[in-house]
């Protein structure tokens, strides 16, 4: 059987979950090696070369605008698309082994037109500008019948596997709901009937009342390393207050909660010295239409470095097992990350 442009979804029938074929996209492009780190002071405001300054052409032809501030543009190499090809179909006699269409958005967000920034060192009127962009993308996808889930995240550093270190994080809008979005679900929903309470406001709660994983919080929002964390410098940052989705926040919200994105990643590039690789997850509720007052909208960091240059490589106990054996303790490194001086 020829695999060549293969795009589909596939059922896992032992962990009931989607997987995301898209086998069409093994041409997309690298602009960096894929070992080693990408220091922001190495790098022009403008890259001839990359796909994502302004001006400069993109893989399948189109040319980026001359572009100021947040750019958005659909993923010349969607892994989820409207124009993917229908494929509903089962392959056994069990009815285990069945496919369906790859559908949805897949966008890219570029956070400015200036190559050489990041997160940490954009002005503070773009990070607003950014949140406001993802409000307002959660909020026109969710009128799509089909989309169910607004998905978005930013991968940063090559230890991640960013192909392009200009700064820019990505959405995908899916007719199914992200598995880490989904256990949330579940367990919040299952704290509700047991108790009547939020799950998510009281883990809230308990770090503001510990305050020792804390490490930033300002009116609008609280960032902690949680508890359970799995990652040596995990965190979570949260509104104060409830929302589902990003659809929600004031505008004095989306500046809370970007700034505290912010002094974040200012605090993660200030602890070795150097662009500290994560992935940030947006965690937000579907966007089906049906309310999920028990699910609360968060940020979710998980940088993969435990001390400069030493790698937590997830292997036996949590790829094969499903289960994090931490080699820190998250209060300790919580109390590192509130000690860097900013
Ligand atoms: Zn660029």
């Amino acid at each position: 059987m020829s695999t060549t442009g293969k795009w589909e979804k596939r059922w896992h029938p032992i962990f009931e979950q989607w997987v995301v074929y898209a086998a069409h996209r093994n041409t997309r492009p690298w602009s960096v090696p894929a070992t080693g780190f990408s220091e922001s002071e190495s790098r022009k405001s403008y890259e001839p070369d990359c796909y994502l300054c302004p001006c400069n052409g993109r893989i399948q032809g189109d040319q980026n605008e001359d572009y100021q501030g947040v750019y958005i543009f659909d993923n010349d190499h969607p892994v989820v698309g409207m124009d993917a090809p229908d494929v509903l179909k089962v392959h056994d006699e069990a009815g285990l082994y069945h496919t369906a269409a790859a559908k949805g958005v897949a966008r890219v967000i570029c956070y400015t037109e200036r190559h050489d920034l990041n997160m940490s060192t954009i002005p503070k009127s773009s990070v607003e500008e950014v949140f406001l962009a993802l409000q307002k993308q959660t909020i026109e996808l969710s009128l799509k019948p089909e989309i169910q889930s607004v998905f978005i995240f930013e991968n940063r550093g090559e230890l991640v596997g960013v192909s392009n270190p200009h700064p820019h994080c990505q959405l995908y809008a899916t007719d199914f709901v992200f598995e880490n979005v989904q256990e949330g679900l579940f367990a919040s929903a299952k704290h509700r009937a047991r108790t009547g309470r939020s799950l998510f406001a009281d883990i809230v709660a308990e770090e503001t009342k510990a305050q020792i994983r804390v490490i930033a919080e300002n009116e609008h929002a609280i960032a902690f390393v949680p508890f359970f964390a799995r990652w040596a410098y995990e965190v979570m940052v949260f509104p104060k207050g409830e929302h589902q989705s990003m659809a929600t926040l004031s505008e004095a919200e989306i500046r809370g909660l970007g700034a505290l994105y912010q002094e974040v990643v200012q605090r993660y590039d200030g602890l070795f010295d150097q662009e500290f690789p994560y992935v940030m997850s947006l965690m937000q509720a579907p966007v089906d239409g049906e309310d999920y007052d028990h699910y609360r909208l968060h940020l979710w960091l998980q940088p993969p470095l435990r001390q400069p240059s030493l790698q937590k490589y997830p292997a036996g106990p949590e790829r094969g097992g499903g289960n994090f054996m931490a080699d820190t303790i998250p209060e300790e490194k919580a109390a590192e990350l509130r000690a860097v001086k900013l």
